[in-house]
């Protein structure tokens, strides 16, 4: 029977707790100062939290049944989790989870006899340049090849009690864009002193010299628009804090990167985390808000590590804390961990579950500028927008703008992912087209194959055909032809791609995601996975089709937020543009791709 000593924590428990306002919002990093001591959350774990932050026994365990990163009972010491998303499927995700089944004889979601490795699949991880890839406790590993798989296996079970020795992701491939990403090639560039040399706060020290209001000015100029995905003008976002309201304001940066095919703002975390500091303590600056929040993911792990080393940098040399540079303005930032859930991405569920509660979007009106974390006004921005903050402020708005269209300045990360030679991150001003992401960074399709799809977004952007890829990368040119910009997430399918199963690894993705909250989301997203399926197994009816179109229209614009709509939007752009995959797969029971080509199954 384990003995649960609680005391040793209370030190650690109580600097947790000075670091927010209200006691409820450090239930998730309790929760993780329980489960990295004991390896789990036993109830006895639960109770020790509930106390801490004044909330019942049944909200914590709630709030604990929620996220996928929590475990109430033991698992192995080695627990290896393999991606199982849309980018990871295309190459050879299937594959690598059968190989480790027989290796380690045992299937997914179980331990070994002795206790020591449980195997599991995972949602995005969001490293789709490593495709296949899988997270080993801590630590992100692919590209997972015969070797790689062999090289774990052995090392995981001949010593299970030693961290295992994973190859750096073999994909990392360094940029050198013209904004964002030029510091990512130094990998010795990353600290603060090498951030200064660069030119690096000189944009925070002009703000601090500003009025808010001229920022904010200055920032609607570049017409930089928030490259989480939503698009919104950034410049206008921060206009909205009302300037009468006596409440604190709050700056919470979106470091919750989970859509897959996307895996920029991790480049960001770990490369030129300064880079975002900077913006923050602009955008803090030109909104009047002395407290701000990163919520990074939970599997981000080395992001955490390295933004919190940045962050304790910026305190040490007086960019954060009292009085920054003598300037009489106050900053502190706190990182806050998650700890698995996509929804949490959606701007409210993130300040839900900063909280401390189940990351449940909430209705908007009101908008967090209005009233947002604990009721105050707040701003959410995406890691990626406020470090191109830093570089407006450094560089002027007009310099920006210029790079960029009309109607979006600047650049962006893209991610590229799937079926291309060289999958990675790709800076490029955003009048860049699909059709040099794919041809030009990615450097087109391995073994000379044909282009057949592509998803210009992440996942939930509208699927296009390889012959709509001669459009900009903007968010307007994207909407213009039926899809849309979202998170710069490229994902590619090559002629060997099954559409149908393709679609069916999207809506396993919703259907495992869905909040729950909405009828129309949850059995919706439920029932779209269950006919897929049926489809991609040949046992397909025909009115499968009518009825996973009719079930998605329902979704449309129907709920809290927008997930059930991004859950509605590949069933309906799949079957819309390969619709003749369908049919056959239920008219004759077979995938007609497996008879033609050398399929790559999804
Ligand atoms: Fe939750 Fe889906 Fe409703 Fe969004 S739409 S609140 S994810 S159930």
């Amino acid at each position: 029977m384990q003995n649960f000593d609680f005391t040793k924590l209370e030190a650690k428990a109580a600097e947790i707790l000075g670091r927010y306002e209200e006691k409820r919002a450090a239930t998730l990093p309790l929760l993780w100062l329980v489960q990295e001591t004991f390896g789990h959350i036993p109830p006895e774990g639960e109770a020790w939290v509930g106390q801490k932050v004044d909330k019942s026994i049944a909200h914590v365990r709630e709030v604990v049944s929620f996220y996928t990163l929590y475990h109430t009972q033991p698992i192995g010491k080695q627990h290896i989790q393999v991606c199982v998303s849309t980018p990871c499927m295309l190459r050879g995700a299937k594959k690598v989870i059968a190989q480790l089944e027989e290796k380690l004889g045992i299937g997914v979601g179980q331990t070994t006899r002795d206790g020591k490795i449980t195997l599991s699949t995972v949602e995005c991880l969001c490293a789709c340049e490593s495709a296949p890839m899988a997270q080993v406790n801590d630590d992100y590993t692919g590209i997972l090849d015969a070797a790689a798989i062999d090289s774990l296996v052995k090392q995981a079970t001949q010593s299970p009690e030693k961290p295992v020795q994973l190859p750096e992701p073999t994909a990392y491939i360094a940029t050198d864009g013209p904004v964002i990403s030029q510091r990512f090639k130094n990998v010795n560039g990353t600290w603060f002193d090498a951030y200064v040399a660069d030119g690096g706060y000189q944009g925070a020290k002009k703000a601090l010299g500003m009025q808010p209001q001229q920022i904010i000015d200055e920032v609607i100029k570049s017409n930089l628009r928030g490259l989480g995905g939503a698009g919104f003008p950034t410049g206008k976002k921060w206009s909205f804090i009302p300037k009468d309201n006596p409440k604190p304001k709050y700056l919470v940066v979106n470091a919750d990167e989970g859509e897959p095919g996307t895996f920029k703002d991790r480049y960001i975390l770990e490369r030129d985390p300064h880079a975002l500091i900077e913006g923050m303590i602009i955008a803090a600056f030109a909104i009047g808000s002395h407290k701000a929040y990163i919520y990074i993911r939970g599997e981000y792990v080395r992001s955490i590590e390295r933004t919190n080393k940045a962050v304790a940098e910026a305190y040490a040399k007086g960019w954060l804390g009292k009085n920054i540079q003598g300037s009489g303005f106050d900053l502190d930032i706190v990182v806050h961990r998650g700890a698995g859930a996509y929804i949490c991405g959606e701007e409210t569920a993130l300040l839900s579950s900063l909280e401390g509660s189940k990351g449940f979007p909430k209705l908007k009106p009101p908008f967090p500028a209005i009233s947002g974390l604990f009721k105050s006004p707040t701003i959410v921005n995406n890691v990626e927008t406020l470090a191109s903050v830093s570089h407006i402020l450094r560089n002027g708005a007009e310099w920006y703008a210029k790079i960029g269209t009309a109607k979006q300045g600047g650049t962006r990360l893209f991610s590229v992912s799937g079926h291309v030679v060289r999958p990675g991150v790709y800076e490029a001003p955003v009048s860049v087209t699909l059709r040099d992401l794919i041809y030009k960074y990615g450097q087109g399709i391995p073994g000379g194959k044909k282009l057949k799809a592509v998803v210009p977004g992440g996942i939930s952007a509208k699927i296009l055909r390889a012959d709509e890829i001669d459009v900009a990368m903007d968010f307007d040119s994207l909407m213009a032809v039926g899809t849309m910009a979202g998170s710069g997430g490229v994902i590619v399918m090559d002629e060997t791609t099954c559409m149908v199963d393709a679609l069916k690894a999207a809506s396993h993705f919703f259907a495992d995601e869905s909040c729950g909250q909405c009828s129309p989301c949850r059995e919706g997203s439920g029932w779209l996975f269950k006919m897929v399926s049926r489809v991609s197994r040949g046992q397909g009816k025909t009115d499968d089709i009518p009825n996973m179109l009719t079930t998605a229209a329902a979704m449309e614009g129907k709920t809290i937020c927008v997930f059930a709509d991004a859950a509605a939007w590949p069933v309906q752009s799949y079957i819309n543009k390969f619709r003749s995959e369908f049919d056959h797969h239920i008219a004759t029971g077979k995938c007609d791709i497996a008879q033609t080509t050398a399929k790559v199954s999804v």
